[in-house]
């Protein structure tokens, strides 16, 4: 999928969550879930996240190697492990997998909203990664398992964007009302 998508994904998201009450409304929301839904393409060259932050995949390696060498505490040495394996792993990869999902949780708890509206920005770009042809292993690397709903990625790119328009502009709460009214 395309970042712009990625990010249009994320933006709903956050705004679901406002609307559905897991969080406060808050303009920050959707930003800073827009914003997470980038971040697991950081896994390849040329993306919009890693064209953002003028980075290159062995940047990553290279910036590992330099926080191990100043610090060998135990968070700094995962967090240069995590930049090291960012850098040297295949495209939807590691960054594409749950693991690296339960680590951003991991590495944000105790949540705030904006923690939240990370995660769920992170866990939209999974999810419209795992809907495409390509999909992604989901465990990688510890099984090659691929969901099984896969679509045509144009077909999938653009009813993603569709309804995260709607869900953006509340579509979802019109239905609800129209489910309450028993009007279909
Ligand atoms: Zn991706």
């Amino acid at each position: 999928m395309t970042g712009k998508t990625h990010f249009i994904m994320g933006v709903a998201t956050g705004a679901l969550m406002i609307r559905h009450g897991f969080v406060d409304a808050n303009i920050m929301i959707p930003l800073v879930s827009g914003i997470g839904a980038y971040f697991p393409d950081i896994d390849k060259d040329g993306t919009t996240i890693n064209n953002f932050l003028h980075m290159k995949k062995i940047y990553y390696v290279v910036v590992g190697m330099i926080l191990l060498y100043f610090n060998r505490d135990a968070g700094t040495m995962i967090l240069a492990a995590a930049l090291i394996w960012i850098g040297l792993t295949k495209h939807r990869g590691i960054t594409h997998s749950f693991f690296a999902l339960v680590f951003v949780m991991a590495i944000t708890y105790p949540y705030t909203d904006l923690d939240k509206a990370l995660i769920s920005g992170y866990a939209s770009h999974l999810l419209g990664d795992s809907l495409t042809e390509r999909s992604l292993e989901l465990l990688y690397p510890l099984s090659s398992w691929k969901p099984i709903f896969r679509f045509n990625s144009s077909f999938i790119e653009a009813v993603a964007f569709v309804m995260s328009i709607g869900a953006i502009a509340g579509l979802d709460r019109i239905a609800a009302v129209l489910n309450l009214i028993g009007a279909y």
